[in-house]
């Protein structure tokens, strides 16, 4: 057993080429959360949150098109002159009239793509390999003449010809790309195949690797997490992983995975309790709930109820918690309205509502607890009602003896002043007594 601090779940370090100290974010809730079916934004909507990406700490901010629309284009300049810290992208077709539109825009760089399996060149462009070299050979040249940075994407990439995908990578990273982009675009990877391919096509290339995972199956933040184990640097997320169908990699969630693989470089870099601030702006201009399971902000992503972890977690809450919530400014929660509560939980509710009892007595209202739990679901309300009214009972107890005491006092100092041993005062005596 190791008994240092050292991380069990901070990366390998056989793992040279792992990022995962050294990642970052392209959030794309501006392009790919624009195509969520629920989402329609304004150019209001879009400068407010991209400040907010800018101050939680994002490193690029990818837009829609200005092909795409007028307001489109609109919106894209406009963000460009916000002068945030974070880099502007948009993300455009791989063809050099798009890349003439993009390059006058105000735009730090530029994301290009084109589908390169056999799905995409059949059903969707019906461009062949050679045609699909040529014109990103094109768009690269001119993007980097204006001074601009460029990422060239292919689409599909898990079901696209390894040989093609090796052929096109190889060649747009001899011309200078600065990002290769590797895409599973209807999520379909898994963790095994991400690894592979990223860590063939990282032994191919010099460039930087920026990875896009789509969440059909489940796996986009585990896809997300090995992905920079093999190498790839550059992930891409959105505020609640909105987008096409059911989206990608959501931003929130991959904090708390990184926050645990790294802990010291995320909280470093990123400004982690503005999650659940843009994830609340999110969720209401797309009327959507945050999920009830989401990590970080889930309503019950901190709460803990079973007896048994409540106890351990008021001694010592990192015996059931991975994350820290005051890490992202939220608090934990111990459940302790069920028939599974524990008098440790009782406890610590008795003292929040800074009541004085003893554990004897506590003990008894978790037993009057836990019955009435057994026959219905219970509320904070009738808990809180469970203990008071004992707590109220044992003070009318207590305050009816003290008086007692006091009036057997009165009465024994009055008798013994005037040498009082009638059978009256014998008698008030006894009826104190009873
Ligand atoms: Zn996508």
């Amino acid at each position: 057993m190791n008994g240092s601090s050292k991380n069990p779940y901070g990366p390998n370090p056989c793992d040279y080429l792992s990022n995962v100290n050294s990642f970052r974010i392209i959030d794309t809730t501006l392009r790919e959360g624009e195509q969520f079916a629920n989402a329609f934004f304004t150019l209001d909507f879009k400068v407010k949150i991209a400040k907010a990406l800018d101050e939680f700490g994002v490193d690029y901010i990818e837009m829609t098109s200005p092909v795409a629309s007028e307001q489109s284009r609109t919106e894209l300049e406009t963000v460009c002159k916000l002068g945030l810290k974070t880099k502007i992208l948009t993300h455009i077709r791989c063809n050099i009239n798009d890349a003439k539109v993009a390059v006058n825009c105000g735009v730090d760089g530029v994301n290009v793509f084109i589908g390169t399996s056999q799905f995409m060149r059949k059903y969707s462009h019906g461009k062949d390999m050679s045609f699909i070299t040529n014109a990103a050979v094109q768009v690269i040249e001119f993007v980097k003449s204006k001074g601009l940075e460029i990422r060239f994407s292919t689409e599909d990439s898990f079901r696209s010809d390894i040989v093609d995908l090796l052929n096109i990578y190889t060649t747009v990273d001899k011309i200078g790309v600065n990002r290769i982009g590797i895409a599973d675009t209807v999520g379909g990877g898994n963790p095994r195949q991400v690894y592979d391919l990223v860590r063939t096509i990282k032994s191919c290339v010099s460039c930087d690797i920026e990875t896009h995972f789509h969440n059909d199956t489940g796996c986009a933040i585990a896809n997300a997490y090995t992905a920079l184990e093999a190498g790839s640097k550059y992930i891409d997320t959105t505020v609640l992983g909105i987008g096409e169908r059911n989206g990608i990699v959501p931003l929130g969630g991959f904090m708390a995975r990184m926050v645990v693989s790294s802990p010291d470089y995320v909280k470093s870099k990123y400004k982690l309790t503005k999650i659940r601030e843009l994830e609340t702006l999110v969720a209401e201009t797309v009327k959507v709930n945050i999920p009830f399971n989401n990590p970080i902000t889930g309503f019950c992503a901190f709460t803990h109820k079973a007896g048994i972890h409540a106890k351990a977690i008021l001694a010592n809450p990192s015996t059931y918690e991975i994350i820290n919530p005051a890490d992202f400014g939220l608090s934990r929660y111990i459940h302790f309205a069920s028939r599974l509560t524990g008098w440790n939980a009782i406890k610590a509710r008795v003292e929040q509502l800074n009541l004085d009892l003893t554990d004897d007595q506590i003990k008894e209202i978790t037993k009057k607890i836990k019955h009435l739990g057994d026959v219905r679901p219970l509320s904070i309300d009738d808990v809180d009602s469970i203990i008071k009214d004992f707590h109220a009972d044992t003070t009318k107890i207590e305050l009816a003896k003290e008086d007692q005491d006091k009036k057997r006092q009165a009465l024994e100092s009055s008798a013994a002043k005037d040498g009082d041993n009638s059978e009256d005062h014998q008698q008030k005596k006894r009826k104190l007594d009873n």
